[in-house]
């Protein structure tokens, strides 16, 4: 499996054989490498750092870190995850509808939207749906923060759920979904375990409800984590005909941990 650890190996091993190379053999006129030794050190370290920006934005490969994308079951079970809340005018919409239809979802919420609105969390969590930790900022530049940083607004995140529920989530949604190396040296040795999707919604990007329905259906599996977010339109105004979807499919949506079969809370 490529992982950054053995690309980064791969890495210096090829840098330290074109150096010796180029001490060994670096004055003989009829030596390639010499005449373009340059080019050669700037393939590698384009190489190197390309694979490494690209493959954080797929968490699923765990090349980063080990991320849960899906379940591993044959139960036609999925997981329905809302990102970003909560919102005080928009969560409870979504709310109302999964009582209505008697379904418990998952919610990673961000840690400053929480502050305000802890009623938001206490109703969750008494209703039974999960509660996962999303940040605290959830800043656009969450993920050119130090590894310190960003474990300071997990933990900050998990202290206002437990001040609610009295208890820590340990499940941990990274924003934007992605997962570079301070994003994993922030989870190493840490309780949370970062958890992703394997079936996108996109439906922040205001796309036709029916485009957005037809994508979720499409991809449903045993094991299919959705990703939805609490504000957005699709949500509010689609929500119950997409559990509706679900369920004719012959699929039940069950919350996060029964599907992996792990913990939601420490
Ligand atoms: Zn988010």
């Amino acid at each position: 499996m490529l992982t950054f650890r053995r690309v980064t190996m791969l890495f210096f091993i090829t840098l330290l054989s074109l150096n010796l190379w180029n001490i060994f053999f670096g004055n003989s006129t009829v030596n390639l490498f010499h005449a373009h030794a340059l080019l050669f050190y700037a393939l590698l370290f384009i190489l190197y750092f390309g694979i490494s920006f690209v493959m954080a934005f797929l968490p699923c490969t765990n090349f980063h870190h080990r991320v849960i994308c899906h379940g591993i079951t044959d139960e036609k079970l999925v997981a329905i995850t809302f990102d970003d809340g909560p919102d005080p005018e928009k969560t409870p919409v979504v709310l109302d509808i999964l009582d209505m239809y008697h379904v418990k979802a998952t919610f990673f919420c961000i840690g400053k939207n929480i502050a305000d609105h802890e009623q938001l969390i206490k109703r969750m969590h008494e209703e039974g749906h999960l509660i996962g930790n999303h940040s605290f900022s959830h800043s656009k530049w969450f993920d050119l923060f130090s590894s310190r940083v960003m474990q300071a607004e997990m933990l900050k995140t998990d202290q206002l759920i437990k001040k609610i529920t009295g208890k820590s989530p340990l499940f941990f949604r990274p924003p934007f979904g992605v997962v570079n190396p301070m994003v994993s040296k922030a989870l190493k040795n840490m309780h949370w375990q970062p958890v992703c999707w394997n079936i996108r919604s996109f439906d922040t990007l205001g796309n036709d409800p029916k485009k957005i329905m037809n994508r979720i259906l499409k991809q449903l599996k045993p094991g299919s984590v959705i990703l939805l977010h609490d504000f957005t339109p699709f949500t509010q105004l689609h929500l119950g005909e997409l559990i509706s979807g679900i369920q004719d499919a012959g699929f039940r949506i069950v919350p996060l941990d029964k599907m992996l079969n792990m913990p939601a809370y420490a």
